[in-house]
């Protein structure tokens, strides 16, 4: 395991006050590790997982030649070109039930819908192309080559080639294809145990009364919904007070029991700030001034657990890797003090405190950081290209992030707007958006009209 220096010393000109969004990514890269534990779930509880192995197929799909139509199964060789044809029909074939015969030239039978194809018949006619008249049907002439409406055998997962990846996040379209396998399990990464607490003593927490200067923790909620999109199982600690014995409680807890850990403000230079000094002093942590807007600080790492986790072997036996529903704790209610030694280090993602300032970072980079600790091996999220219906200034230097809501013009093509004022706290412009324009490190001025890069929320969070 390569300690932070080692690593900052392998990317040429490391700054850790002037980082540009691609160091960042460069970084956390070579930080994270996929988890190690695999385990076999049922196809209903692997959707979002990640496929541990590759899953190879053991028969050909489909099994058989079968008919692509509702119609009659002929010869192809049958159809001479300029005349029509007229075949006898002699039997059906059943989806299932497949046709046991055999065929003289000028027969057919009729046949449905993913019915096995009889040995010797390659084409069908679907049924409201021909005219019939007792047990015989004639089909126009010009209307079919050989071959046509058949399905092949194979011709979606041929026997013996890989049919799903390692590495792959097992969609709804994955999870049909291993059934078609007749796959009734699947070999997943374990899911990922994300702690995560906000820090500030202005920090309430639903429920408590209001109170002047203090703000409701809003990063609880946007952090929960992120991670819990990914599927990652959420350890929710809730509100940490500004004091080092609470930090360091959670921290060395937090540490114990999950993977990687979240933290929500604290990491700029703040006078009653605890944050910076505990992670200091239980971690390797970098603390970075990221050349973007909004975010700019954040703290990078790695947290030894040590002890102090309350009972701790009873809350990793609620976060057991065998549980697929995210399962919330909450920090604030515990009450059992008992102590116990768990060597093992966690990652640190220390973000800053502004609401919306959290909600990029992690989208920027957290998100990947994750996906790749979760096994995943998928290419970032591809950004798409829309029109900017409005000027925006942009100093070259930094990344920017803008609040947009992405539209089809009249045209069809895609254009994008920002959702009002870009405070890095205001929450309100975030929620009105559908993505975020991504204005690159060494990108200027936006000028109406201009094509601009944007990151859709949709299933992303
Ligand atoms: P900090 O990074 O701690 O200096 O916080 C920056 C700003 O974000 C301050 O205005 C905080 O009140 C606000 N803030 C920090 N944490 C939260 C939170 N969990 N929910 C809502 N606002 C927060
Ligand atoms: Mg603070």
């Amino acid at each position: 395991m390569k300690t932070l220096d080692q690593i900052a010393a392998e990317l040429q000109g490391y700054d850790p006050q002037a980082l540009s969004a691609s160091d960042v990514l460069a970084f956390l890269g070579k930080l994270v590790q996929p988890v190690e534990a695999t385990l076999a779930l049922p196809l209903f509880e692997a959707l979002g997982r990640v496929l541990a192995e590759d899953v190879v197929a053991p028969f050909d799909v489909p099994p058989h030649d079968n008919s692509a139509m509702d119609g009659y199964a002929f010869r192809g060789q049958e159809l001479s070109l300029g005349a029509p044809l007229t075949l006898q029909m002699i039997g059906t074939a059943l989806a299932g039930q497949a046709w046991q015969g055999s065929i003289a030239t000028g027969q057919c039978i009729k046949i449905m819908t993913g019915a096995v194809m009889p040995p010797g018949l390659d084409t069908v006619v679907p049924q409201e192309f021909v005219s019939s008249q007792g047990d015989r049907i004639t089909l126009p002439a010009g209307l079919l080559k050989p071959g046509d409406n058949r399905r092949l055998r194979g011709e979606d997962l041929a026997h013996g080639k890989p049919a799903l990846l390692k590495g792959e996040l097992l969609t709804p379209a994955r999870l049909g294809l291993a059934a078609s396998l007749g796959l009734a399990t699947l070999t997943c990464f374990r899911p990922l145990r994300v702690a995560y607490f906000s820090t500030g003593d202005e920090i309430l927490s639903l429920g408590q009364a209001p109170r002047e200067g203090a703000v409701y923790d809003s990063n609880r909620y946007t952090v929960f919904g992120m991670l819990s999109s990914m599927g990652c199982q959420v350890i929710d600690m809730g509100v940490v007070r500004d004091e080092p014995a609470a930090l360091e409680a959670a921290f060395l807890q937090a540490a114990a029991l999950a993977d990687a850990i979240i933290t929500s403000g604290g990491v700029s230079v703040g006078e009653a700030d605890h944050t910076r000094t505990m992670m200091k002093k239980l971690g390797d942590v970098a603390f970075w001034r990221i050349a973007m807007r909004p975010g700019r600080p954040m703290a990078v790492g790695r947290i030894r657990s040590g002890c102090t986790a309350p009972d701790l072997q009873d809350l990793q036996e609620k976060y057991a890797p065998t549980a697929t529903y995210t399962r919330l704790y909450s920090y604030e209610n515990s009450s059992k003090q008992s102590i116990e030694h768990v060597e093992k280090n966690a990652i640190l993602f220390g973000l800053p405190g502004n609401p919306v300032a959290v909600m990029v970072t992690f989208l920027a980079f957290v998100r990947p950081a994750l996906l790749q600790m979760m096994g995943a091996t998928a290419p970032a999220q591809p950004l798409l290209k829309a029109r900017s219906l409005e000027a925006i200034r942009k100093k070259p230097g930094r990344t920017e992030y803008q609040r947009g809501w992405v539209s089809t013009a009249a045209d069809g093509s895609l254009q994008v707007k920002t959702t009002g004022n870009q405070g890095s706290g205001v929450l309100s412009s975030m929620a009105q958006a559908n993505g975020l324009m991504v204005l690159h490190h060494a990108q200027g001025n936006l000028a109406v009209g201009d094509e601009v890069d944007v990151l859709m929320f949709d299933g992303v969070i």
